[in-house]
């Protein structure tokens, strides 16, 4: 058997390999040059042209460029309407921004499980915890993988619940033909380097409502309105503008924003060659007892942000640690994604408390992310999957070993 690297022996590439990262060409640098160049670096006309083509991509009727996923969150929260005294349902199984921004509004976030098996909010969950406070629900498309539209749709629409759409991981996804962006109340987007399409830094929301657009519009600067019927003093003046509620900075650059443009010209391609290497990696573990594959439900087709494996501790001697620990001495960088979000310290002192979502505490003590990004050669990905096997033949408990 090969020697492990974290034990001295040799390891499976000499040069590190992290678990994302963007992919920028010549088309994205003449496009940011240009940008820069012309005489509007902000509220420019490629902030509508990547509007336009956002609602293209997602099928919206409407989008808003923002500064940051999170901001973009902040405002689809607040244009929902969530307030103090209201509850949000929200998946644990996320990036802290989810959560955080039903905080941000002074509403209470509760926690549903997540399915053990697709990683996604489990609907069945959502049912169980909605009371009189409920207001909404912020789902997650984790890892790319569209939520389960219709059964989040059919309890919002049951009980008068705003649906928000975290789809960080989702642009190009689709749940039955129909693309992430455009099934929600709202659905928000960001464009980190880490993502699939980057700005540098950016996020957006698309609705197909018009006066949760306005909101957003207004919200996004500082809840100023150069729009008269908004106004409580219209007039005609031509400087005039009002600021009719509190909002904030939260505009997007055209520099960003021509980065976008250009990425999302690449958007096929980055989406065609992440399928090819989810394929690749499914076919090497899905055989493999002791890893775990997530599922993939069959109305998304789905763009994946994150390859997630997960180790099946009862064939396997090592825990989470030792084995993401194993991967790093392989030059393997993997992450986890994530701790559940009422885990972490600051929730904590909000009083939430461990054993509250059971799945979603068993998937995060097993589970990390492997490399996946466009520009992974194929090499990359047998070096991935060499690997992952080697240590998984080391760790291999006695009982598999003695059953093969
Ligand atoms: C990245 C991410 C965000 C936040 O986006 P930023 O652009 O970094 O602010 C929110 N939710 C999820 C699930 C994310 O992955």
């Amino acid at each position: 058997m090969e020697q492990l690297a974290i034990f001295g022996g040799v390891p499976v590439r000499t040069t590190p390999i992290s678990y994302g990262k963007q992919y920028i060409d010549k088309d994205d640098i003449a496009a940011v040059t240009e940008a820069m160049l012309s005489p509007e670096l902000t509220c420019g006309p490629r902030i509508a042209e990547l509007e336009r083509k956002l609602c293209e991509v997602t099928g919206a009727e409407y989008a808003v460029a923002v500064s940051n996923g999170t901001a973009a969150l902040h405002l689809a929260a607040m244009t929902a309407g969530f307030q103090e005294g209201d509850e949000v349902i929200v998946s644990p199984i996320t990036f802290a921004a989810s959560a955080n921004c039903i905080l941000y509004c002074g509403a209470k976030p509760v926690f549903a499980d997540i399915n053990p098996e697709t990683y996604n909010i489990d609907p069945r969950s959502v049912e169980k915890l909605i009371t009189s406070r409920t207001k909404g629900i912020v789902a997650v498309d984790f890892t790319g993988q569209s939520i389960e539209q219709d059964a989040v749709r059919d309890i919002c629409t049951e009980h008068g619940l705003v649906l928000i759409e975290d789809a960080a991981h989702a642009i190009g996804t689709r749940y039955q033909g129909r693309p992430v962006g455009s099934m929600a109340d709202m659905t928000c987007f960001s464009f980190h380097p880490v993502k699939t399409v980057t700005a540098g830094e950016g996020g957006a929301i698309t609705t197909n409502d018009i006066e949760k657009y306005h909101r957003l519009l207004r919200l996004r600067t500082h809840g100023i309105t150069r729009n008269r019927e908004e106004m409580v003093h219209p007039t005609d003046a031509r400087w005039y503008n009002e600021q009719v509620e509190l909002g904030f900075n939260y505009r997007m650059t055209d520099i960003q924003a021509a980065l976008l443009l250009s990425q999302l010209k690449k958007l096929p391609s980055f989406a065609r060659r992440r399928k090819e290497i989810v394929e690749k990696y499914n076919r090497a573990f899905s055989g493999m007892p002791e890893l775990k594959v997530q599922r993939e439900i069959p109305e998304s087709d789905t763009v994946r942000h994150l390859y997630i494996l997960r180790l099946n501790p009862d064939m396997l001697s090592c825990d989470r640690r030792e084995f993401f620990d194993a991967l790093w001495a392989e030059n393997i960088r993997s992450q986890v994604h994530y701790l559940p979000v009422y885990r972490h310290s600051y929730y904590e002192k909000l009083g939430y408390e461990k054993g509250l979502c059971p799945n979603a505490e068993a998937y995060y003590r097993e589970a990390m992310s492997l490399p996946l990004y466009y520009d992974m050669t194929d090499a990359d990905v047998e070096d991935v999957i060499h690997a992952v096997r080697k240590i998984v033949a080391y760790y291999r408990s006695q009982a598999v070993r003695d059953a093969l």
